[in-house]
Formats: structure tokens, sequence, C-alpha cells
């Protein structure tokens, strides 16, 4: 039966198919309602399919996003299926604004899948961020840690092993499995929340491994919503907010009018001008990179990558213990 949904053609490409993320973890896109067209649809509260051009629709999209009307965007919705390492979970679910369900680990079989951190990802401390990671971890700390690593994921797994198969209950059994285990969950979400969960999660302050889920979902709602993913990037993603103090500064420089705007001639602030205005040190900081040129990121999703989900499904089988029980 022909379908009167509305669908999108980039979407329906990947819709049901697996893209890998991490050494065991992926995302698929499950199932969307709607498009671009559904967001101006809703703002104007119109019928059917209209009959208004592609640029129309991308000024209006541009235009809510700008002006942050962004219950329109909340008509759209993506259903998402993710398998990730219990930690990067942590952090997602506390996205409160989607609809979750998590694998029972109380009611199936864990597959014994460890995430494990590539010698490019292991890092010293960094000294300038609590949160982050530095470059420069001696190679042999890397190697003891692969070492310790599996000797303890080991550990874990064989005693999950046996507890089950002494029949122990499943909600007993997988109370040590380390949060580097991976995780699954279905993930439905609206495109307001979901762009918003996207800021913070591509974000390089975020955690690299849960940049690497939110990267692959950008570029899958490049395909669902184009236009809006676009206005994203513009007005969310690369946008930064002037505070009062930051304009009066600009103000100094600039010169703005109906004509344009222009340098005022050998205007300059210094660092201190800018502290004796009311920035505080990390503000004069935060103001000069607001100031450079954003780079456009690239969420493109590679298809090459892309698997179907019966492949998915028999790699998860695959790591899920043989205790010679149901
Ligand atoms: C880089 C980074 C570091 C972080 N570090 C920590 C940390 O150290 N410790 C920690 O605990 N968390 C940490 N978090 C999590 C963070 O504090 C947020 O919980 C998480 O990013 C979800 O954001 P949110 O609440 O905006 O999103 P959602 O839960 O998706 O909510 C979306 C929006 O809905 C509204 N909303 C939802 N629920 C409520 C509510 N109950 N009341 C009012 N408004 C609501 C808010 O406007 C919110 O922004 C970190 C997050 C990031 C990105």
């Amino acid at each position: 039966m022909e379908t009167r949904r509305p669908t999108i053609p980039a979407a329906e490409e990947i819709l049901g198919r697996y893209f890998p993320v991490l050494d065991h973890g992926f995302v698929a896109l499950v199932d969307y309602m709607g498009s671009d067209e559904d967001v101006e649809r809703a703002a104007r509260v119109s019928y059917g399919a209209g009959t208004r051009k592609v640029s129309q629709t991308r000024g209006l999209v541009r235009y809510l996003r700008r002006h942050r009307h962004t219950t329109p965007s909340e008509m759209v919705e993506l259903k998402l299926h993710c398998a990730m390492p219990m930690f990067v979970a942590r952090q997602w679910i506390r996205h409160r604004t989607a609809s979750v369900n998590e694998l029972s680990a109380r009611y199936s079989l864990m597959p014994l899948l460890f995430y494990e951190p590539g010698a490019e990802q292991f890092a010293l401390q960094s000294r300038s961020n609590r949160q982050g990671r530095e470059t420069g971890a001696p190679e042999a700390v890397y190697r003891e840690a692969v070492e310790r690593w599996e000797r303890l994921r080991r550990d874990a797994g064989d005693t999950y092993r046996w507890l089950l198969e002494e029949d122990v209950a499943r909600e007993i059994a997988r109370i040590d499995l380390p949060v580097s285990t991976y995780t699954q969950w279905y993930w439905k979400i609206d495109l307001h929340n979901l762009l918003h969960f996207l800021s913070l999660r591509v974000d390089p302050r975020a955690q690299w491994e849960i940049q690497q889920f939110a990267r692959v979902i950008a570029g899958m709602v490049a395909r669902v919503a184009p236009l809006s993913y676009e206005a994203w990037i513009d007005y969310d993603l690369l946008a930064e907010p002037l505070t009062r103090v930051e304009r009066e500064i600009l103000g100094t420089l600039l010169d703005a009018d109906g004509n344009g705007i222009a340098a005022r001639d050998g205007a300059a602030v210094t660092t201190d001008a800018m502290k004796e205005a009311g920035l505080s040190a990390r503000e004069v900081r935060e103001l000069v990179d607001k100031l450079r040129a954003p780079e456009r990121p690239d969420f493109t999703l590679d298809l090459s990558t892309m698997v179907d989900a019966d492949t998915m499904a028999a790699k998860m089988y695959e790591a899920v213990p043989d205790t010679g029980l149901e």
C-alpha cells in the first residue's frame, strides 16, 4: 500500500540501517515523523502538502530558529536504536526530554562487549580543564592499561557467566559488569530537543566518546530535516551570544548603521581596557574566541560503514555468554 505520509528520500536511504560507533556501538534511525515542511506547516497551522517553494520553507525555518520559536520543530520526531558503553549512557540519559527503553539486564542476557579506548584516545588528565584530556600518555602506560582492562573484564565476564550457570537471577548476576559494558536503548526525541542534545554533545567540551554518537546522529538529522539542520549550524552550533559589556566594547570598535558596518579609524581595545569595562580574564579569552571565524563541522554520514539490522543483531548475539540457558 502506498503511504500518504511525508517521506524523505535521504532519510529512507538510511532507515533501519546501523552505523557503527566506537568499537562495538551503533546508531540506527529506526523511524522518523515529519521533516522541514512539517515545521513550516505547524508554524502556519496549514493544510496538507503545500505548494510552497523550498526557498520559502527555508526562510521560515531559519526565521523560527533565529527567533527561538521552537515549538514547530517539536512536531518532527526521530526514533533511534543505539548501543553505547554504560558510562556514555549515563551522560546521555541526563537529557530528560526523550523517551527511552533500555535493554533490561534483569530480563535479558548481556552481550559481553566492553569499550576499549584506542591508543589515540588514551590521554593524560588535562591541566587546564578538569573534565578534559591532554595528549602525551606514555605508550607503556597504555599497554599496561590494556592488559589490566582485559584481565578485569575477563574476570567480570567469567563471574557473570558462572552466576548465570548457577541459575542466579540475572538482576544479581549483572551487578559487577563494568561501566565500559555496552548497553542498548530505543531513544525517541523531537527535533527541538534533539538539536539541544546535539549542541551540548558534539561540542569539544563533551566527552570524546559521546561526541562520536552525537556526530552520527547529527548526520541523520541532516538527512531528515536538512533545512532545520542548516539553521541549527548557523544560529545555534556556530553562533555565540554577546553580553552587554561585549556589545559595548564592540561598539567602540565598529560603526554600525543602515549603510553597513565599518571599523572605527585606528580603534583598538586592549585586554586591560576590556577588564576595566567589566570582563573577567576568562571572559576576555572567551570574547576573543567568539570573534574568531568558526570552522564548519562536517557530520556527513559515511554510508560505506552502514550495515543491516541482521548483521548487527548477529554481532550482538555472538557476544551473549553461552550458558546453555534460554
Ligand atoms: C560538557 C558537559 C559536562 C557536564 N558535566 C556534568 C557534571 O559534572 N555533573 C552532572 O550532574 N551533570 C553534568 N552534565 C549534564 C548537564 O548538567 C545536563 O544535565 C545535561 O547536559 C542535560 O541538559 P539539559 O538539562 O539542558 O537537557 P534536557 O534534560 O534534555 O532538557 C532540555 C531542556 O528542557 C528544560 N527542562 C527539562 N527538564 C527540566 C526541569 N525539570 N526543570 C526545568 N527545566 C527543564 C531545560 O530548559 C533544559 O535545558 C554535563 C553536561 C555537559 C554537556
